[in-house]
């Protein structure tokens, strides 16, 4: 495992500016196509789970945090306040405030829950310039988040479903967790909302992991302000851990905003708000996956997925209409050419990440053909390209790890 730091560089995935800021990367094209690639893959991965999708502003009035418990439990992780007109406005640190507002927004009937509804939105945390680093802490962070308003008895599944699709999209992307935690509060602090709420809560989510048959540790005093929560662990290249995925339950925002929905018994009830993020902040995420897989992504979601390089200069055309093929039929493809003097030798190692490599020679290309091979080192022939791309495409949307058979 590397330094994400340092690959990132290397691969041209992110960067820093001091006149943009501290803990403020901004994406080049190669780490925005991965990340592109991550936020197709949730967007999919919540539609299917019956998730909806909604985009909200990333900053709101002060008073919106009041209510939710932010400002007074948060306020060192949070911006100072503008001041717009009559009105003071914070970046958000969180997203659950305007999920609770658009719940609020109309009635609800006990038939349309659980109601989920999720974001992939920014979100803002006053970092100290110490500690900033790379993806890992910044200031500003893209996060995959939801919310799902349910009833009580409906919580256990929630958060069953939530921990299968965090388990299912470790799979997809091909990393595990160092651990899961338990996040309790501690016992001496200051929490809201009362005693039996937080048990019933920490029931839940122990019952969930014990039910998934998954181990896990007890972390006191990592609960969120307003809940306990399971966190999934990773451990970046230096051993140190982060969270990456959580589940919350949270009786307390229903209450501070007083949600409500019609029961079968036409009176009005409190929903129960389970938090969860499948994958976290693309930025730890983009970070974990780099260090975990040293810049060679699987083949669905790395940068570059066909490289294709003409022997010399006079296949340069054929090897055009080949990258041209691959990007029409939704490939990541980029033409390598020698451009007089690079040799195909030190082009293939250039292109040492890229899954597949397709190279054309004069022989290939008086026939049409391309002569196809594997980051791995691994040599398939000669093939026509349309047969290359169908086979490579069919990897990358069955997101296989496997570059070829
Ligand atoms: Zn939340």
């Amino acid at each position: 495992m590397h330094d994400h730091r340092k690959l990132g560089r290397e691969l041209e995935l992110f960067d820093t500016d001091p006149l943009i800021g501290a803990g403020l990367p901004y994406w080049r094209p190669a780490g925005a196509a991965i990340r592109h690639a991550l936020e197709e893959y949730v967007y999919d991965l919540e539609r299917r789970a019956g998730y909806q999708h909604v985009h909200s502003p990333v900053l709101a009035k002060r008073e919106l945090y009041e209510i939710s418990g932010h400002w007074d439990h948060y306020r060192d992780g949070m911006y100072p306040p503008m001041r717009l007109g009559a009105d003071e406005v914070v970046l958000r640190p969180s997203l659950c405030p305007h999920h609770a507002i658009i719940f609020r927004s109309r009635g609800h009937s006990y038939r349309e829950l659980p109601l989920r509804i999720a974001e992939l939105g920014g979100m803002y945390r006053a970092e100290l310039s110490g500690v900033l680093g790379g993806l890992t802490r910044v200031r500003s962070i893209q996060l995959n988040d939801a919310h799902i308003f349910c009833t009580l008895d409906q919580v256990a599944a929630e958060v069953a479903g939530s921990l299968a699709m965090i388990r299912r999209a470790y799979r997809d992307l091909g990393i595990e967790p160092a651990r899961y935690r338990l996040s309790l509060a501690s016992p001496d602090a200051k929490y809201v909302g009362s005693q039996e709420s937080w048990d019933t809560a920490a029931d839940i989510l122990r019952k969930a992991l014990a039910d998934a048959g998954l181990a896990y540790d007890c972390g006191e005093g990592e609960a969120a302000f307003y809940g306990p929560k399971i966190d999934v662990q990773v451990a970046d290249a230096g051993e140190r851990e982060a969270s990456l995925s959580t589940i919350q339950v949270d009786f307390y925002q229903p209450e501070r905003f007083d949600l409500s929905y019609t029961g079968p018994d036409n009176a009005r009830h409190r929903p129960v708000m389970v938090h969860r993020s499948v994958i976290g902040g693309l930025e730890r995420l983009v970070a974990h996956l780099t260090e975990t897989h040293n810049g060679a992504f699987p083949p669905w979601y790395a940068p570059v997925q066909l490289a294709v390089l003409p022997v010399t200069d006079d296949q340069v055309d054929a090897a055009a209409a080949v990258v041209r093929e691959a990007t029409v039929a939704g490939l990541r493809a980029e033409l390598s050419s020698p451009e007089g003097k690079t040799t195909l030798g030190a082009r293939i190692r250039q292109a040492r990440l890229v899954p597949y490599l397709a190279i054309i020679g004069p022989a290939e290309a008086e026939t049409d053909q391309v002569s196809l091979r594997l980051r791995d080192g691994r040599q398939l022939g000669i093939v026509r390209p349309e047969d290359a791309l169908a086979k490579i495409l069919a990897r990358v949307r069955n997101r296989s790890h496997q570059l070829w058979d």
